[in-house]
């Protein structure tokens, strides 16, 4: 467990309630493992995602970014191996229950327990199990009015494809040579057989993938680098290393574009599970798309006239995966005044709201000085008002986003123009001047982070 108190139904619980994430097409029933994201859920998502842009684009000056379609032409899928490929063994259970799983996921589930896997059965009621059966994760559509006469296309299941076949282009326009890399953000789709554990494997999801382009024989190094860099980030960012572990994928695990492939793993409330998997992709897939296109997509360096097709280190990543693991590390309970409070500790760069100021009361001035303050500091940072019901609650509504600062206005704010300063994990309160108190804040929050 991530820590002692966390558990998969809290995280669940506390972002339906706070409207982080909640089940999509609700009203309709639902739909199995859609979820649609609501305001805190978004900030926090914008928040992942920019610090993701940040570690890949200002820190560094040899990525660049892209942004392509999610429907590209139907040949990319068959040259990308997709087509034939990319499928989960799935069986179905002959017993009472005629639920669908994946194979190999029974395969490791018994694996882990130390039982055989000659013979596999239905982990719900026991019932005997179908031979498995390749399934395609693409969702298909159609381009055109008629769907016989139409031409069939591929929602993306990576966003990779995209990268792969822009690269002649990018290396124009940008001009970059290898080592060099090209990011992108963006949803992908995949039908998967066995969604469940909340947003940890949906239908649509975003990635953050950065494809990095590096001359064969610098492949290796460049996969290590990636695997450090992937691994701090996270790190940096708030989460226990103690919950983090790269786990190198065992051949038989290994993608068909893979060479080697190491998975980042965090430790969730389901056990440690792939966060984000580095891949070192080889010349695959710009081999593959020069064959199927006809266009040449090697590399001629200028200087040395040396020719080759560049090896790519993918570091690919998860949006909705990486927030659930920054919720589940970030997530405590604790007491206070002998009331218990849930706090989300999250790392400031990601709190949806950075200050809450509220008014001690809904008079003799305190709603207006509040709002002035307010208005002054959402100038610099996400700032949020509130002024009901008892203070207490408001804190505890802030803390349980993870609002690291809250500040109160009261009746001395009046008198000599100073309010006290909340720190969420340590709980300490200053009195401060309102004189300067956005740059009080922006100094306290680490740099970058608004
Ligand atoms: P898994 O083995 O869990 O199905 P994968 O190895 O197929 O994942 P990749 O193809 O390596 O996943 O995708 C890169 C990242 O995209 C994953 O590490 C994960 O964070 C995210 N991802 C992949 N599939 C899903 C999904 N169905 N829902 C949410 N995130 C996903």
């Amino acid at each position: 467990m991530p820590n002692d108190v966390v558990t998969m139904d809290k995280i669940v619980s506390l972002c339906k309630r706070r409207g982080f994430i909640f089940p999509a097409s609700e009203i309709y029933g639902g739909l199995h493992n859609s979820y649609d994201y609501g305001h805190y859920g978004v900030l926090l998502k914008q928040n992942v995602i920019a610090q993701w842009w940040k570690a890949m684009i200002q820190e560094r000056d040899d990525i660049v970014a892209l942004d392509s379609a999610i429907i590209q032409h139907p040949r990319t899928w068959e040259a990308s191996g997709h087509l034939a490929g990319f499928s989960d063994p799935l069986v179905q259970c002959l017993g009472k229950c005629k639920r669908r799983f994946r194979e190999d996921h029974l395969r490791e589930e018994a694996e882990a327990r130390g039982e055989s896997t000659d013979h596999l059965v239905c982990p719900v009621c026991g019932g005997e199990l179908t031979e498995p059966r390749a399934f395609n994760l693409m969702f298909e559509t159609t381009i055109g009015p008629v769907k016989e006469d139409g031409a069939t296309v591929y929602l993306r299941p990576e966003t990779a494809q995209g990268i792969f076949l822009d690269f002649k282009q990018v290396l124009q326009f940008a001009r970059r040579k290898p080592p060099f890399g090209i990011a992108q953000v963006g949803k992908s789709f995949r039908n998967e057989i066995t969604p469940g554990n909340f947003i940890f494997r949906t239908l649509e999801f975003e990635q953050m993938e950065m494809e990095f382009f590096v001359p064969p024989a610098e492949a290796p190094q460049w996969h290590e680098h990636w695997l450090k860099e992937r691994f701090d980030w996270y790190v940096n960012l708030g989460i226990d290393p103690e919950h983090l572990r790269l786990r190198p994928h065992d051949a038989d695990e290994l993608s068909h574009y893979s060479s080697a492939t190491s998975d980042v793993e965090y430790l969730y409330p389901i056990g440690w599970s792939e966060l984000e998997g580095i891949a070192n992709r080889g010349d695959f897939d710009l081999t593959q798309h020069a064959k199927f296109s006809g266009e040449k997509l090697d590399y001629v360096d200028p200087q040395t006239g040396d020719r080759y097709i560049p090896y790519v280190i993918e570091p690919a990543a998860g949006v909705g995966r990486s927030m659930l693991a920054f919720l589940c590390d970030a997530y405590d309970e604790d007491e206070i005044g002998g009331e218990q409070r849930t706090v989300l500790r999250l790392h400031p760069a990601l709190a949806p709201v950075k200050v809450a100021v509220l008014p001690l009361l809904r008079k003799a001035g305190h709603p207006e000085k509040a709002r002035a303050v307010y208005e002054e500091l959402r100038r610099h940072m996400k700032a949020e008002y509130d002024d009901g019901g008892a203070i207490g609650r408001r804190y505890r509504r802030q803390d349980e986003i993870g609002t690291p600062f809250a500040i109160t206005i009261d009746h001395q704010t009046i008198e000599d123009d100073t309010v006290t300063l909340r720190d969420r994990d340590t709980l300490e309160q200053e009195r401060v001047p309102v004189e300067g108190l956005a740059r009080r804040l922006l100094a306290k929050l680490d740099p970058g982070v608004v």
